[in-house]
């Protein structure tokens, strides 16, 4: 039998599930939030065109406006300074769509430190148990914070501003520059931890992935449903001419 259609009877049996990744997204989907000087992202919002109405007798539907970063979404190159001369989200070249993915489990550390960010000796303790990441595979950052639906428990303000985890400055310059990883997904509003602006430089993950090309993904859930290693993700953004991300339904191929 062919690869496919292997796959196909395995996905058949169910010896192959399908996971989604992904978050609902509705006008309730929390959103990054930044200091008022800036321009600051849209909250998806439906506008009816017709519901079965005088507008259009038998059919329903909608306009809506989004962010390009709001909810479950991946990050394109040119999104961040460090990237802009890179692919935009209608460039990023399709195989990186169809990905291995491996899952790190930091979410008894945030349990007890919610500003804990992932060191790059945390991925050579990962290797050392689990073997060598994938070739432009992803890095799946499982964190336990999914279970934050609101706005508020998602941004978890304190006094020292947005508290949520992330990876560290020098974790994330290894990752875009010495891994054969592709990029990171998370389960936050963004791949960079809430206190990131502090860091040198501020917002490395995007900063240093982006420049060097590579990708993120926000706003997972699920990643509880995988395991350490041998997921496939199926990330596939709408195809936005020079969009600099986009929302994107995240689905990981798990054997049983
Ligand atoms: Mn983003």
């Amino acid at each position: 039998m062919s690869v496919l259609s292997n796959l196909t009877s395995a996905l058949a049996s169910g010896t192959v599930k399908v996971v989604d990744l992904t978050a609902p997204l509705s006008s309730e989907t929390p959103l990054l939030e930044l200091p008022p000087e800036f321009g600051q992202t849209a909250q998806f919002q439906f506008e009816e065109i017709s519901k079965y109405d005088d507008r259009g007798p038998a059919w329903y539907w909608n306009n809506f406006r989004t962010g390009e970063h709001t909810g479950t979404h991946f990050d394109a190159p040119i999104h961040w300074v460090t990237g802009q001369d890179k692919d935009d989200i209608s460039e990023v070249p399709v195989a990186a769509f169809v990905a291995p993915a491996v899952v790190i489990d930091v979410t008894s550390e945030v349990e007890a430190d919610p500003n804990f960010v992932i060191e790059k000796s945390h991925l050579d303790a990962f290797q050392e148990e689990h073997g060598a990441f994938p070739e432009g595979g992803w890095l799946l950052c499982r964190t336990g914070w999914s279970s934050r639906t609101t706005q508020e428990e998602m941004i978890n303000n304190t006094e020292t501003g947005p508290t949520s985890p992330g990876m560290s400055s020098e974790c994330a310059q290894w990752v875009a520059e010495e891994s054969v990883l592709q990029g990171i997904g998370v389960e936050t509003i963004g791949t960079d931890a809430g206190a990131a602006h502090s860091f040198e430089p501020p917002f490395p993950c995007h900063s240093f992935f982006l420049g060097a090309n590579k990708y993120g993904l926000a706003q997972l859930q699920n990643l509880d449903q995988l395991p350490a290693t041998g997921a496939v993700v199926v990330a596939s953004p709408l195809k936005i001419v020079e969009g600099s991300g986009s929302p994107v339904r995240v689905l990981a191929l798990v054997e049983n």
